[in-house]
């Protein structure tokens, strides 16, 4: 047997706002879970957004792009400032930090953007759906794509008959269907292998092509339960029994709607991981909340989403399933006794922590199984 260590290249880019105070932590977490789990990660700091334009004048450089490009995964806190205030936002569009964001997305070929949704038993209160129905349990992930579909397609607006007609293009190929099935396969035999399809396959074309290959790619992943869902009851069944789902695959706009829903059906913004993933397992990492500037600097923020988002990282790019596994129970195991500002409720018993205690606590409760604790 090999005893050569695992060894990743990890780019790092802490972001604005909080975000190298929750980097930071995440960072800590992943080094203490290379010492368990015998891996090491070599990080490669990055600049993206509103620290790019301090240091270059621009959201985005060159350099930035071939660094991540020659790494295995990036780790991102969260970019941007406070639109009202900050000097980045009298630049024209392109120069703005949100511009860098776009432009990384698009340089590394990021096609397909994970969204989790999970309700921790000691957070159940965030939840502001009925009690009986929070309580079946929520777990799922959203896959939705990301650089296709109406958003992308052809727009025009002319003059017919004296009036203005506005149209945008709905278009999707085979294989760019078939690289995100793909991904939303592979997610589903690592989680509890059911995937549903949202479309609107009823009245749309693009939808009976996102069946048709989805629904021919199934045969790859016998032990993946497919079903399908059109849009608008996806839309209820995430309110009415969100315990249902497991991996949910759609196009970019119901996807974009989708997810913001989901997000609320957890609660706490300060909770949620996502990922947006290339062809082969490389990916970028980051929390799904902003850059939060009104808290940065104060030890307030919640590190837990970029943790987490650590955790996905490890999973989905890196292959260190059991490292990835330890992080969520420890996160798990943390919430029963501490909370940060955002989380936490009067009366709830547990300790209000800061952002670098909670990561503290976070590595104290990193152990291999449950019973090793
Ligand atoms: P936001 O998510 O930064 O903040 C919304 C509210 O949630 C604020 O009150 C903030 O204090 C709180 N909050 C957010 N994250 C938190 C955390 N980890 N712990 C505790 N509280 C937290 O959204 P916003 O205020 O609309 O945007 C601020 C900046 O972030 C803007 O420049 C925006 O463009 C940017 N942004 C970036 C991303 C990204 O980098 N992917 C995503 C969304 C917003």
């Amino acid at each position: 047997m090999s005893t050569e260590k695992r060894s990743y290249r990890v780019g790092v880019i802490e972001g604005d706002g909080i975000g190298p105070e929750i980097v930071r932590e995440a960072v800590r977490v992943l080094d203490r879970a290379g010492e368990k789990f015998g891996f090491s990660l070599d990080y490669v700091p990055m600049d993206l957004g509103g620290c790019s334009i301090e240091k270059y004048g621009i959201p985005l450089t060159q350099e930035t792009v071939s660094q991540a490009k020659s790494c295995d995964a990036v780790l991102m806190g969260s970019i941007g400032g406070d639109p009202k205030t900050s000097p980045w936002y009298q630049l024209e569009p392109s120069k703005r930090p949100e511009a860098g964001l776009l432009g990384i997305r698009k340089a590394l070929g990021l096609f397909a953007n994970l969204r989790f949704s999970v309700l921790y038993d000691d957070l159940k209160d965030a939840c502001p759906l009925r009690p009986d129905i929070a309580g079946e349990g929520i777990d799922f992930v959203i896959l939705r794509e990301l650089t296709g579909g109406l958003y992308f397609g052809e727009k025009r607006t002319k003059t017919v008959n004296g009036e203005e007609v506005a149209t945008d293009v709905l278009s999707y190929s085979e294989s760019e269907i078939r690289r995100i099935a793909v991904k939303a396969f592979d997610a589903a035999m690592l989680r509890k292998k059911r995937l549903t399809l949202v479309d609107k396959a009823n009245v749309l074309e693009s939808s009976r092509l996102w069946r048709k290959v989805v629904s021919a790619m199934a045969k790859d992943y016998p032990e993946v339960e497919l079903d399908y869902m059109y849009v608008d009851n996806a839309a209820m069944q995430l309110v009415r029994r969100p315990s249902q789902f497991d991996v949910i695959l759609t196009e970019n706009m119901f996807g974009d709607i989708l997810s913001d829903e989901a997000s609320m059906v957890v609660g706490s913004i300060g909770m949620q991981p996502s990922a947006s993933l290339a062809e082969g397992t490389f990916g970028l990492y980051e929390p799904s909340h902003g850059s939060a500037p009104d808290i940065a600097g104060q030890d307030l923020a919640n590190p837990l989403a970029t943790i987490l988002s650590a955790a996905c990282m490890l999973r989905y790019s890196l292959d260190e399933e059991e490292a990835a596994d330890a992080i969520e129970r420890a996160v798990m195991r943390v919430l029963k006794q501490y909370r940060t500002k955002d989380l936490k409720a009067e009366g709830d018993g547990t300790t209000l922590v800061g952002t670098a205690r909670m990561g503290e606590v976070v590595r104290e409760n990193l152990v291999y199984r449950l019973n090793d604790f």
